[in-house]
């Protein structure tokens, strides 16, 4: 008997042992996001849209910066890199290189968006204007009335909050016709980015969608309800293809476009540049990335970052 004594001792002891990390595990089942890419939109020597006294770039840091401190209180465990943290210029494909290299399981664009101004016209009087025709003797004088216009712009009214998800077979063209309000986009962000209708460009696009829409679009969808639940106008996901978001496919990970507001609203240029305002527009993107990394976490196990195309499909969820 005495010999079996000491395996007795040890057998539980490597049991327990051999558990451990399975038990780990079943705390926190499915993917993990452990890496959360922050990128403040433009920087530099490309200010983005411009309200009457602020710069797009100077808010999106602001802001980012603010989400960063909030994300890391949240969720300490989580790593929160930022794609720059000063009013620096980094090209779009800068930022997908930080977002790959570092990991990220999630990517997330603060912007800030801008309307044309509205134009105007209105009819002031008929001036005479002469004219000549034929050649010669037979050249002849003419009069015709013309209308004279008295023309102007106002800014525009358009106020609230939009999240772009990339969507491979939306043209931007079509989609945008229908939209209020088209998204502000600068030079820079479509500047020396590769050919969108090259094969290659839309094989990697498909890919990405097939890997990473839908989580994208569940992503977009918890922040824009924490915009609307802070009181705020939402215009929703809206899923678009065109080259100002070109970044967003460019990210091996599920990525969105936040645009905070009109910085070409009047009061939603101060809101956004408000405290107060600041507060709000990071608590809701952050309200919303807890409840994607909640979810996902404890919903059907898939990852994101290592499945096939075929097999992202099913998403954990609703
Ligand atoms: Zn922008």
């Amino acid at each position: 008997m005495t010999p079996l004594r000491p395996l007795h001792f040890l057998l539980p002891a490597i049991l327990i042992t051999a558990q451990l990390p399975a038990k780990a595990q079943a705390v926190r089942p499915g993917p993990r996001i452990r890496t959360i890419i922050v990128d403040p939109g433009h920087g530099g020597t490309d200010q983005g849209a411009k309200g009457r006294y602020s710069t797009e770039a100077q808010l999106t840091l602001q802001m980012s910066l603010k989400l960063e401190e909030v994300l890391r209180k949240a969720l300490p465990e989580t790593r929160i890199v930022m794609t720059r943290t000063t009013d620096i210029f980094n090209h779009v494909k800068e930022k997908a290189d930080i977002a790959n290299r570092e990991k990220g399981d999630l990517f997330v664009c603060v912007h800030v968006n801008a309307a044309p101004p509205v134009r105007h016209r209105e009819f002031l009087h008929y001036k005479t204007v002469t004219y000549y025709k034929g050649k010669g003797s037979k050249r002849k004088k003419y009069t015709r009335k013309e209308p004279v216009y008295r023309t102007w712009t106002t800014p525009n009214p358009a106020y609230g909050t939009s999240t772009y998800v990339f969507a491979a077979d939306r043209s931007s063209k079509k989609a945008e016709e229908f939209l209020e309000q088209p998204r502000f986009e600068s030079d820079a962000e479509v500047m020396d980015i590769p050919d969108p209708e090259s094969t290659e460009a839309k094989i990697m696009a498909h890919l990405w969608s097939q890997k990473f829409f839908k989580n994208s679009v569940k992503l977009g969808s918890f922040i824009e309800d924490e915009f609307v639940k802070a009181g705020r106008r939402s215009w929703g996901v809206l899923q678009r293809n065109h080259m100002g978001i070109w970044v967003l496919q460019a990210t091996n990970m599920p990525a969105v476009l936040v645009e905070t507001g009109y910085i070409t609203n009047e009061e939603e240029e101060n809101y956004l540049n408000s405290e107060e305002g600041q507060a709000q527009i990071v608590q809701s993107i952050a309200n919303g990335v807890i409840r994607y990394k909640t979810q996902l976490e404890n919903g059907a196990p898939v990852r994101t970052d290592s499945v096939s195309p075929v097999k992202a499909a099913p998403v954990a969820g609703r």
